[in-house]
């Protein structure tokens, strides 16, 4: 597999503007259902914050997958994409009270509760509607994922879930509340997750010991909802175009212990977008610096603002020129320090208007796009309608 670069078609394009090899996204989504119907009494809910752009979306509800939406604005997103209602679950810390009202209306699978304040709101709003919400609770298992700070929520000391202390208590609120089912139990430990063993097992043994724990009670739970976190290869996307869904989902599946009443849930959001797509920018200057030369692109953290929120990395490639590689910092036209998508980077000899790929961005990029400095947000293009 390889990705395909349109390059006459990118030329009549004003730049910048997110482009997405639609037969890596297909690729990607077979692989995920090929893994699916492996492990039988699963399902996949597609984290939509990682790239809601409409052009992707009913590509990846066509597959079957499910949607995992953190906010009003993204469940009427997944409606219209066509994922249908009863494989939306719906997340978050702060849900305002329209947004869970949609929600109910809609008859979406399940609200993913993570405070008791939550809970009792949804039971009162479910209440007035004349509805019974499902709910799960999402616990913070304490389990840390070696990734970066920023990205890591499954810490005691991070704001998200339900601490596993109050699991039965909330659990017990729920049973004495009307509008409300309890159905599920939910994780997420954090995202960009590549030591697979280190930081999946540490969570199953810790979903194992909760299901335990509750079973003596009496208590089943339904639904076990994983989260998301599968890592990609930020370094050398065009070899690890697929990321490693077969090993992620079946050492998951093979550690927790279910029984066939159980259904597992997968959440993953990076993992189904981030390769396929790439920022596609123009070349404005090069400058040349005391020490160095800089790449001065027309794209910036307004476009992609990883680089500059969590030090992230994206393989930068000079689609135009084939010369002799120079080192370059390639920088941002924004007025900020951080605005640098790389430093030292080695690059074909780089020239006013050549245009650069920055890889690995079709996750966390257009969709956290911003209009800092009064700039357009980028328009976002698919590989079939450019061909
Ligand atoms: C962001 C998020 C995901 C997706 O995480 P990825 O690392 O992109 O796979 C899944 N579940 C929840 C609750 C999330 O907040």
């Amino acid at each position: 597999m390889k990705t395909t670069f349109p390059l006459e078609q990118f030329q009549l394009l004003k730049t910048p503007f997110y482009y997405y090899d639609t037969h890596v996204l297909r690729a990607t989504l077979q692989s995920i259902c090929k893994e699916k119907e492996a492990l039988g009494n699963c399902e996949v809910h597609y984290a939509i914050k990682a790239n809601a752009n409409p052009k992707l979306l009913p590509i990846i509800s066509s597959y079957g997958l499910g949607a995992d939406c953190v906010s009003g604005g993204e469940i009427e997103a997944a409606l219209k994409a066509g994922f249908p209602a009863e494989k939306i679950v719906f997340a978050g810390v702060g849900k305002a009270d329209w947004e869970i009202c949609l929600g109910l209306d809609k008859g979406i699978f399940c609200f993913n509760v993570e405070s008791v304040p939550e809970l009792e709101v949804i039971n009162e709003l479910a209440g007035t509607m004349g509805k019974v919400a499902n709910v799960a609770f999402r616990i913070n298992p304490d389990v840390e994922a070696h990734t970066h700070a920023h990205i890591t929520t499954g810490l005691a000391e991070n704001k998200f879930g339900i601490s596993m202390a109050d699991m039965e208590s909330v659990i017990a609120r729920a049973a004495a509340l009307q509008n409300v089912r309890f159905i599920g139990l939910h994780f997420h430990i954090g995202s960009q997750i590549l030591d697979l063993e280190d930081d999946f097992l540490p969570l199953c043994d810790r979903i194992n010991d909760l299901l335990e724990q509750l079973g003596k009670q009496g208590i089943v739970v339904e639904n076990i909802n994983v989260g998301g976190g599968l890592g990609i290869d930020y370094e050398q996307p065009e070899s690890h175009l697929l990321p490693e869904f077969e090993r992620y989902m079946s050492l998951i599946a093979t550690h927790l212990k279910l029984s066939p009443a159980q259904t597992l849930h997968f959440e993953p959001g990076r993992s189904v977008v981030a390769q396929c797509g790439s920022l596609i920018s123009r070349v404005l200057y090069v400058k040349q610096g005391t020490n160095k030369q800089f790449a001065i692109l027309d794209a910036g953290m307004t476009e992609l603002i990883r680089p500059a929120l969590y030090q992230a990395h994206h393989a930068i490639e000079n689609l135009t020129s084939k010369e002799e590689k120079e080192k370059y910092d390639v920088v941002g036209p924004i007025c900020e320090s951080s605005d640098v998508f790389g430093k030292d980077v080695c690059l074909p000899r780089v020239h006013r208007g050549d245009l650069m790929a920055l890889r690995s961005a079709g996750a966390y990029g257009e969709s956290m796009a911003s209009g800092y400095n009064s700039r357009a947000l980028p328009e976002g293009y698919i590989l079939e309608e450019l061909i």
